[in-house]
């Protein structure tokens, strides 16, 4: 790690949440290390707008090679810097190199099209680069949230300035490191570690930026959408949620209890389509909790290099911010099940908790709390489960759960949310678009229709002289 490290008492220090320890110190970028990391970008952009799109897959494919190579060095790097489980960081690491693959492949079939205009004219749209992307990352899955981004705006022929969380810098920057490797010219990735409101919220109000992808908090989300309405840049943002599991009775509930334990602690919670509230038809609640009681109640927790079910929260602050809403579902009234277990002395853990009793207007049932906490409502019917699926801001996730095909497609047309998917709950691949609706946020990742948030449509009309003309 000693390449990361900076000598210096303004660098911010990076803490192993699993201990509480600082590994590494980084810089605290401000707007003039934005400034600079902008101008860099767009010294290069014309260059590589101007590499065949056939090259620019070739150059993708080498990153993601490099990649590759670095995976396990990666997936450690992150777990210092998450406290997330190992063989998580090795999938969201596998995860970086399927981006930058898939998006390798789609680079040299970024197309317009001809528009039937009339003898004698022709219009044709091109797709072309925005020619510098800024991407400003959250802490929840550093490098995958990076990738993400990243891969398909370079496909596009752009350059990025990315600001990594100031939590989770590591992997940000030893990726700008793997992309040099890989043979792209200086400027082609710029990383600017720091902190939000300052090199965050530079990078957000800078003029030279043609496309911002934001991945984060809505109150954050709201922040650098005013920022970037000064220069009228487009921002996609990928927010919070408040996902659902929906379980009919007919349901296989020994799949569902291990899908919904899945999907509440995975990554101790903090993901952001993470399936926080479960419905469940009545019928069958108390079966499906106490199944999932027992299947939580088996997790193991401990130091994400020690390979656990459940590593720490990222930090001390968000450790009281979790915690906060447990003692805050408790006093709304809510019944908390499981068995208490004992937490490990050091690290910001906490455990997993289940809440039933829980009324929709509960703000444990409205409101994201990026932690391992569950809560369960009951409705009879399905008009009641959608009603239920709805009754909160965000529209990201939506887990159904159900062996009758039909009710199954109903809900999913009915639901409103970016994401739905159907008994398999995290389903899905980088081919497949994500997001959300309402508070969750606007524009698409993954899938062919991300390239669209780092290109613009210029359209080209033109009469052919001597050609025939309307009504000629
Ligand atoms: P956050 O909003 O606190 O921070 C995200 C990033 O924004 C960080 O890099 C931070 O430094 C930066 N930032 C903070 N203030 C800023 C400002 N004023 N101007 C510009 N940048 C600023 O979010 P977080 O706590 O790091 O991440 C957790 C949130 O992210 C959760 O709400 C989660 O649901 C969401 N998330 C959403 C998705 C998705 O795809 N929808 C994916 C991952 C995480």
């Amino acid at each position: 790690m000693t390449t990361l490290e900076v000598a210096t008492d303004r660098g911010l220090a990076v803490e192993d949440p699993s201990t509480g320890e600082t590994v590494a110190h980084v810089p605290r970028g401000d707007a003039s290390d934005v400034d600079r990391a902008v101008r860099a970008a767009a010294a290069v952009a014309p260059r590589l707008r101007a590499v065949a799109p056939a090259d620019r897959g070739r150059a993708l494919r080498t990153l993601a090679t490099e990649l590759d190579g670095a995976r396990e060095e990666l997936a450690r790097l992150e777990t210092t810097d998450t406290g997330k489980p190992l063989s998580l960081s090795r999938a969201e690491i596998g995860g970086c190199v399927d981006y930058l693959e898939y998006y390798a492949g789609a680079a040299d079939k970024v197309h317009g099209e001809t528009i039937p205009v009339g003898p004698g004219s022709l219009a044709y749209t091109q797709r072309v680069p925005v020619g510098v992307t800024a991407h400003i990352v959250p802490w929840n899955a550093p490098l995958s949230m990076l990738c993400r981004s990243v891969a398909p705006a370079l496909a596009a022929g752009n350059a990025a300035v990315v600001k990594p969380a100031e939590q989770t810098p590591l992997t940000a920057l030893r990726f700008a490191e793997l992309v040099a490797a890989a043979g792209f010219p200086d400027g082609t990735v710029e990383v600017v570690t720091g902190l939000g409101a300052e090199a965050g919220h530079a990078l957000a109000s800078h003029p030279g930026i043609g496309s911002l992808t934001f991945t984060g908090s809505v109150a954050t989300g709201r922040a650098v959408l005013r920022a970037a309405a000064e220069h009228i840049t487009p921002v996609v943002t990928e927010l919070g949620g408040k996902s659902p599991q929906i379980v009919f009775a007919d349901a296989d509930l020994d799949d569902v209890a291990a899908q919904v334990v899945t999907g509440f602690t995975a990554n101790t919670g903090q993901y952001c389509d993470a399936g926080s509230r479960l419905l469940v038809e009545r019928s069958v609640a108390d079966e499906l909790v106490a199944r999932i009681v027992a299947r939580t109640d088996a997790l193991t927790l401990g130091p994400g290099t020690d390979d656990p079910d459940l590593g720490p929260l990222v930090s001390a602050e968000h450790r009281a911010r979790v915690l906060d809403y447990t003692s805050i579902g408790t006093a709304e009234g809510a019944v908390p099940v499981g068995t208490p277990r004992e937490l490990p002395e050091r690290g910001y853990f906490v455990a997993p908790t289940i809440f039933t009793g829980v009324r929709p207007e509960m703000r444990i049932a409205t409101e994201e709390i990026f932690g391992p906490v569950l809560a369960v409502l009951g409705f009879d019917d399905e008009d009641e489960a959608v009603r239920l699926a709805d009754a909160t801001d965000y529209g990201l996730g939506t887990g159904i759960h159900t062996r009758d095909i039909d009710r199954a497609l109903r809900v999913a047309d009915r639901v409103d949310a970016g994401y739905v998917m159907i008994n398999e709950y995290f389903g899905g691949t980088t081919a497949v678009p994500f997001g959300g609706t309402k508070l969750s946020g606007t524009g698409r990742e993954r899938g062919l229709v991300a390239l669209d948030s780092y290109l613009t449509l210029k359209t080209v009309v033109t009469r052919i002289a001597g050609g025939q003309q309307w009504n000629s």
